[in-house]
């Protein structure tokens, strides 16, 4: 693998920020990542901002097919050069935004769920969990790598500053597991802070299921959207559409204190909280 910093000055390109460009320089990293993602020679891939292909090409060495998702065009001549090289004829590179892409008609067209990896564009990776919430159902698991922010964010605990709408929708559905630190000094261009690679794993049965999950993330979104405010407050005034008196009658059926801030709520409090919004909105 030639260095980032090399490849890109060979065709006279500059890393962009808006699309959240750090490319992992160090190849041994990105190997470890591959291997960290557990791909087998079943496995049909699809890798989130290829990039420069440094997770790229060693993934597609285990997988049975891997589909490279990247929105830069300028990177796409260069990625094709690096995938011919290393005589990788199971990689599909297609240039596409992954926030209008559609996952589902993937895994209908390969006929398998998909393991989706990725050193995630950090300006996006809120918004890329929140869609592949929606696609869960064709995707195996994923394995990716977040700023350090973001990862606290995700495995934040009820009651502390880091835990928010992210925190409850992934804690709903899926399990979380660390796989490895990656230092800031690993990248080009270097961050400002040191990544994590985090395992997301979709759960087969949710321990407590909502009896509308779209609403469940209309709660959470509505709860959390102004967070300093107590919770009737905050659902009251969200895009929920119900008044401050209905979101005190439905906090007290859920039988939770309107008072509290949505930070201090459990999934199953939100749960609950929802099931009794439904029964309300079907009355
Ligand atoms: N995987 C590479 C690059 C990571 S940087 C590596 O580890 O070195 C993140 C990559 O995501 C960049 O190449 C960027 O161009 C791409 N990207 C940014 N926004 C995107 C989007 N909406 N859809 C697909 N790719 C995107």
């Amino acid at each position: 693998m030639t260095s980032p910093r090399i490849l890109l000055a060979a065709y006279n390109l500059h890393p962009k920020k808006q699309l959240g460009q750090h490319f992992l320089s160090d190849p041994s990293t990105a190997k470890m990542i591959a291997t960290l993602s557990g791909i087998t020679s079943e496995d049909v891939v699809l890798e989130i901002g290829a990039g420069l292909g440094a997770l790229t090409i060693p993934a597609a060495k285990t997988a049975r097919k891997l589909y490279a998702i990247e929105k830069d065009r300028r990177l796409i001549d260069l990625l094709k050069t690096e995938i011919l090289a290393n005589r990788l004829s199971n990689v599909e590179l297609m240039e596409e935004d992954i926030l209008k892409f559609d996952i589902k008609k993937l895994a209908e067209n390969t006929g398998q769920k998909i393991l989706i990896i990725g050193n995630l564009p950090y300006n996006i990776s809120s918004q890329i969990i929140i869609r592949l919430i929606k696609f869960r159902s064709v995707v195996i698991r994923a394995v990716f790598m977040f700023q350090k922010e973001l990862a606290r964010r995700i495995t934040a605990q009820p009651g502390c500053k880091d835990y928010g709408r992210l925190t409850v929708m992934l804690g709903y559905c899926t399990k979380i597991k660390k796989l490895a630190d990656i230092k800031a000094h690993q990248f080009f261009p270097k961050p400002k802070v040191d990544s994590e690679v985090l395992e997301i794993k979709f759960l087969e049965t949710i321990k407590y299921p909502a009896n509308d999950e779209a609403l469940l993330f209309r709660v959470i979104k509505g709860a959390f959207c102004q967070r300093r405010k107590t919770l009737k407050n905050a659902l009251a005034g969200s895009e929920l559409n119900i008044d401050a008196k209905t979101a005190q009658n439905m906090l007290d059926k859920a039988d939770i204190d309107s008072s509290l801030r949505a930070e201090a709520l459990t999934i199953s409090q939100f749960v609950t909280l929802s099931n009794v919004l439904k029964l309300h909105v079907a009355s």
